[in-house]
């Protein structure tokens, strides 16, 4: 459904990305690791637009991604993303951020939008919570909804941009046990993540970054039992 193709992205003359190929298939839940500043995000931020790539390509569904606002909402509602820090809208209620997209997006109507919201919000444990505002959340809850928010669009690929790190410790196994639900229902995913335990259960398919190149693309079994490169082996010891 995804193609990247010899994308690459330079901030001035920093070389972030250096032609990244990325065939995503239906269904495919693919964990991104790689050290610090190897390009991790700017790839996500990349295949959401965020940033606009130096050169090459992001196909979706064979269509080159446009880059007027209307057609970049349109692809966003179908390529969602989730971030670190959550993103909400600090003085909306839980219910109305998850309203927001389906309502000024996909034009839903109130009630279908509530509905939506309503059932996403059950899914990940947050249905007590749709009159809070976000400030009243923990950080895990937090994520929780902004998981929600980002399912009430109905995506087709969800990217995750290292979705527990900026939680507390006993706050991530809840995060990590609803995207692990979301694997298992078939939705395809993209995941920065450094929860190599989660990655190595959940992920189809590993994909090891080392200085903004894709230094490996493979299964997880051969990931972190005999990892190709000698960076990676590097990279994993540092986890053990
Ligand atoms: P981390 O694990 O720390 O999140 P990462 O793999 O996500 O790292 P990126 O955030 O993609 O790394 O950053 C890759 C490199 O690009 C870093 O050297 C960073 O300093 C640089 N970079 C990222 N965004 C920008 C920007 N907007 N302007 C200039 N440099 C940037
Ligand atoms: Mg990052």
């Amino acid at each position: 459904v995804l193609i990247v193709k010899d994308l690459s992205k330079s901030f001035g003359s920093h070389e972030v990305l250096k032609k990244i190929d990325l065939d995503v298939a239906p269904g495919e839940v693919i964990c991104v690791l790689g050290s610090s500043g190897s390009g991790k995000s700017t790839l996500l931020r990349c295949i959401n637009h965020l940033e606009t790539p130096t050169s090459g390509e992001i196909r979706f569904h064979g269509n080159p991604v446009q880059k007027h606002a209307r057609a970049l909402s349109d692809y966003r509602s179908q390529v969602g993303m989730v971030f670190q820090s959550f993103n909400l809208f600090n003085n909306m209620t839980v219910l109305d951020n998850c309203m927001s997209g389906t309502r000024n997006v996909l034009n839903l109507s109130k009630e279908e939008a509530k509905k939506r919201a309503i059932e996403q919000l059950k899914a990940v444990g947050m249905a007590p919570y749709i009159h809070a505002k976000p400030a009243q959340l923990s950080g895990g809850q937090k994520q929780r909804v902004a998981i929600a928010r980002g399912l009430c669009m109905e995506p087709e690929i969800l990217l995750f941009d290292e979705p527990t790190s900026a939680l507390d410790p006993e706050m991530v196994q809840g995060v990590l046990t609803v995207m692990k639900d979301l694997a298992k229902s078939g939705l395809t995913m993209i995941i920065v993540t450094h929860e190599m335990a989660f990655a190595r259960d959940v992920a189809s398919r590993i994909i090891f970054m080392d200085q903004g190149y894709v230094a490996e693309d493979t299964d997880p079994e051969s990931f972190f039992t005999a990892p190709a490169t000698e960076r990676a082996r590097e990279f994993l010891s540092r986890y053990r």
